[in-house]
């Protein structure tokens, strides 16, 4: 048993009572025998968090519904995922939040927290009414897809998350310099002529928002980031202790540029993806603890949509089912970059503490939220086998060490391999 938040990592029994997490001792008062489940050979950790995830509801549901995204969520080994607001009506009031939380309730084997809009239908000209969207129950606000580049309606939106006690999730993204870019901005975007993103793109608004947090003394967190010069500073400001935190995506250590060079969307992200030069700094951002989260950006697409030019095509791909794989295989398997611990800290404690939820722990009395892993286990992605509605992931065909093979919400197993 794997438990960060309590700080056990040791060989035990773990009970669950009426879908909570129970003190052994109560075993022997029990009117019956529980149910059994040999964890032998396996890690028993918290259930994962994914705090960046597009479950395209309401408005897309041929890409993606609450219902297969949830159950793409469980296969991946998630009992709780975040749900970004770009959304049609973009979850920019009470109403469509009280909507997917309902659709949520209804149909969704894991928990789905929504996060609401920073400014009205994502434009960036106004902002959302942020406290009725805390009171209807947002985790976070966020302009996720999109980037506030106004910087005074950033800091408003950072002061009303404040006072509201929720975190800022942003997307970092200056549109004057990525502009009309589609891929890392050097060589492969030079020889393939295809508009560059440069990585300064990102970095700015880095910079910005390292400036607001300590403005206003409040959590900022920086979406996916991708660039060396990011985790430089993003690692300067958490030594100087400003309330920012960053997060990383399995594709943005997988892949670089290099990727793309036979056009395949599948390798069309945003942010892009980068050279080795910045993914060796984001293993080390990891590594040292600049970068303290892991999530997917599962962003599914339908084949028609990404089946076209690579400048027309959108951004991103799903993860949900492959990320817990890849982060194994290449963080703790091949570059031995950080130990399970840490990996799984990373999807339960740091993400539970940025969102101020109830979630990412074994301690008694917690829900008994609870994902099984074997860190060994050899496999092959299949996507035809996914439980996701789209299919649009690169990753099809690759051999991973380590995946989740039992997935429990609230006691009940909601997904087993
Ligand atoms: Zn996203």
């Amino acid at each position: 048993m794997i438990d960060p938040a309590n700080k056990r990592d040791e060989v035990a029994d773990l009970l669950i009572v009426d879908g909570k997490v129970a003190p052994s001792s109560q075993l022997s008062t029990l009117n019956s025998q529980p149910d059994e489940i040999d964890a032998g050979n396996l890690i028993v950790c918290p259930g994962l968090i994914d705090i960046h995830v597009h479950l395209r509801e309401p408005g897309f549901g041929h890409k993606e519904t609450i219902e297969s995204g949830a159950r793409a969520a469980a296969a991946g080994g998630f009992t709780t995922v975040v749900c970004m607001p770009n959304t049609s009506p973009v979850a920019d009031s009470p109403s469509t939040i009280a909507w997917i939380k309902d659709r949520a309730a209804a149909v969704a084997c894991v928990h789905v927290l929504p996060t609401g809009a920073i400014s009205k239908n994502l434009a960036g000209e106004e902002l959302s009414p942020i406290s009725s969207l805390a009171q209807a129950g947002v985790v976070a606000i966020t302009d996720d897809g999109h980037c506030v580049q106004n910087h005074e309606l950033m800091r408003r939106a950072v002061e009303y998350a404040c006072m509201v006690g929720i975190p800022v999730l942003d997307e970092c993204q200056d549109y004057n310099l990525v502009g009309r870019g589609v891929v890392n901005e050097g060589y492969w975007s030079t020889l393939l002529g295809l508009p560059g993103w440069p990585a300064a793109g990102e970095e700015v608004i880095v910079m910005r928002n390292i400036l607001l947090a300590e403005l206003c003394d409040h959590q900022i967190h920086c979406l996916h980031l991708t660039t060396a010069g990011s985790v430089r500073l993003l690692r300067e400001a958490r030594s100087r202790g400003v309330k920012v935190s960053g997060e990383v995506c399995p594709h943005h250590i997988a892949l670089t540029d290099e990727a793309i060079q036979n056009f395949d969307t599948n390798y069309k992200m945003n942010p892009p993806l980068r050279a080795q030069a910045d993914v060796d700094a984001l293993l080390e951002g990891i590594a040292d603890g600049t970068l303290s989260i892991l999530c997917s950006d599962h962003a599914p697409h339908a084949d028609f949509e990404k089946e076209v030019e690579f400048d027309a095509a959108p951004f991103g791909i799903i993860g949900l089912e492959t990320e817990l794989g890849l982060f194994l295989d290449l963080l703790v398997h091949k570059h031995r970059k950080i130990d399970i611990v840490r990996l799984i800290k990373m999807y339960t404690v740091e993400p539970a503490r940025l969102l101020r939820i109830n979630a990412g722990t074994l301690s008694i009395g917690a829900p008994a939220d609870v994902t099984l892993i074997d860190p060994d286990l050899e496999w092959t992605v299949r996507i035809d086998k996914f439980e996701s509605a789209s299919r649009n992931s690169p990753f099809g065909g690759w051999k991973l060490k380590g995946r989740a093979v039992r997935t429990i919400v609230e006691g009940k197993t909601v997904w087993k391999l």
